[in-house]
């Protein structure tokens, strides 16, 4: 089974954009056992792309491509792909009053060139695009399946994930099913947590499980290969409830769930609201729980506080440890969860304080060096932490160690 990917779009050839989509679906191929064999680049010119996809139909067995069909004279992937397969181009009720409904929400009407975006190869079957007008295209050309999607990464991710996936998985192509689960931890490292399940990550282990690291968030994947989807879940489910019990609370979600759609989850369930009081981080902490749909029923607010004056103004950080222990000191960053707790009235309330570098820090503190306070009803507890890494790595890690600690506190409840 070979598997090219084609990127279509004269930004992306000048050197103008980076072909971003190129690398996730390669990634997202590799992820589901199908190694990609070929990636071309084209600009927006009719002779080269059909050039372009009459070569990769010839050579590969799945053709999947991004980019070109907007609704402008230099999108001229629905034609391409018309002229490989050989057949006319025919409109697509479904993708047109889908158009029309897009334009008419933003109370507009559809302008007449947007007409061409309802148009597919006869033949083939309009991908339906959630959050976007234009459908993707999944055709025959020869033996092959061309299947072509939006250029613009966020339409392209979901058409993938939610569409395109799941039915090249249904299909069982390269042999099988490949499916794989993500389990995400945070708290413990990478040796950490390869030390608790050694037996599961052994070479040859079915189904294989890896670790992957990223921004301190520890992943565990299990990838399974079988005849059947319901084969490969069969191997998956008592691997992850092994994972589960012998990792405890380390794992806080799955899949492309982050700490903080744990933490406004939990604090759904829990009925608890939190604010925020970030020095180091800078208001990232708030910022991410704001990210997620329905925070504002428990996120009270959030301050900055860089300065120690500040600090002490609206936090009411004592001034006489401020000049004690400086603002990095596990004093301050009690002080400063207390403070917001009490002053936003809420269950809790954390905080962060810390070094980011890459100037500063002590002896005691060096860069890197953040503390952390949580606040709550009954008392405060203040975590440091040591990282190692760019301002912006310490920044977020701090944010995810501060969001870590407020989903173990709702977790008690
Ligand atoms: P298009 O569907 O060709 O009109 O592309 C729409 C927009 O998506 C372009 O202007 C780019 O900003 C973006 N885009 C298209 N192809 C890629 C790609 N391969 N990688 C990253 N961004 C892309
Ligand atoms: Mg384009």
């Amino acid at each position: 089974m070979k598997v090219e990917v084609i990127s279509v779009g004269t930004e992306l050839t000048s050197g103008q954009n980076l072909d971003t989509n190129c690398q996730w679906l390669s990634r997202r191929f590799a992820e589901i056992g199908l190694p990609v064999a070929f990636h071309t680049t084209v600009a927006d010119d009719m002779a080269d792309n059909v050039a372009v996809f009459a070569l990769a139909a010839q050579r590969a067995d799945l053709v999947i491509s991004t980019g070109g069909l907007g609704p402008t004279q230099d999108d001229l992937t629905r034609e391409v792909i018309a002229a490989v397969a050989g057949v006319p181009l025919a409109e697509d009720a479904a993708s047109l009053a889908h158009i029309k409904d897009m334009f008419a929400r933003r109370g507009r009407t559809m302008p007449d060139r947007n007409h061409v975006q309802a148009l597919i190869p006869a033949g083939a079957e309009a991908i339906f695009n959630v959050c976007g007008t234009a459908p993707g295209i999944w055709a025959k050309a020869g033996r092959a399946t061309v299947i072509a999607m939006p250029g613009v990464p966020s339409e392209m991710y979901r058409m993938f994930t939610e569409q395109v996936r799941p039915r090249l998985l249904k299909m069982g192509v390269g042999g099988g099913v490949f499916i794989q689960r993500k389990i995400n931890t945070f708290g413990a490292g990478e040796s950490a947590v390869e030390e608790k399940v050694p037996d599961l990550t052994r070479r040859g282990h079915v189904p294989e499980v890896g670790i992957t690291v990223s921004d301190a968030v520890i992943s565990l994947r299990i990838l399974a290969h079988a005849a059947s989807l319901a084969e490969a879940q069969a191997q998956i489910a008592p691997v992850e409830e092994t994972i589960r019990a012998r990792l405890g609370d380390l794992v806080f979600g799955t899949e492309e769930e982050e700490l903080q759609d744990v933490v406004v989850r939990l604090m759904h369930e829990k009925h608890a609201t939190l604010a925020t009081a970030e020095s180091l981080t800078g208001g990232l902490v708030a910022h991410r729980v704001c990210l997620v749909p329905g925070a504002s029923d428990y996120f009270r607010g959030g301050v900055v506080t860089y300065t120690d004056d500040v600090k002490a103004q609206e936090l009411g950080v004592p001034r006489h440890l401020l000049e004690k222990h400086g603002a990095v000191s596990e004093p301050v960053a009690r002080a400063m969860a207390e403070g917001v707790r009490a002053r936003f009235g809420t269950d809790l309330g954390v905080s962060t304080t810390g070094f980011a570098g890459p100037s500063g820090g002590t002896d005691e503190n060096p860069v890197g060096t953040a503390f952390v306070g949580l606040a709550h009803a009954g008392g405060c507890e203040v975590m440091r932490w040591g990282w190692i890494g760019t301002r912006y790595e310490i920044m977020s890690r701090t944010a995810k160690l501060a969001l870590n600690m407020v989903r173990l506190e709702l977790l008690k409840r």
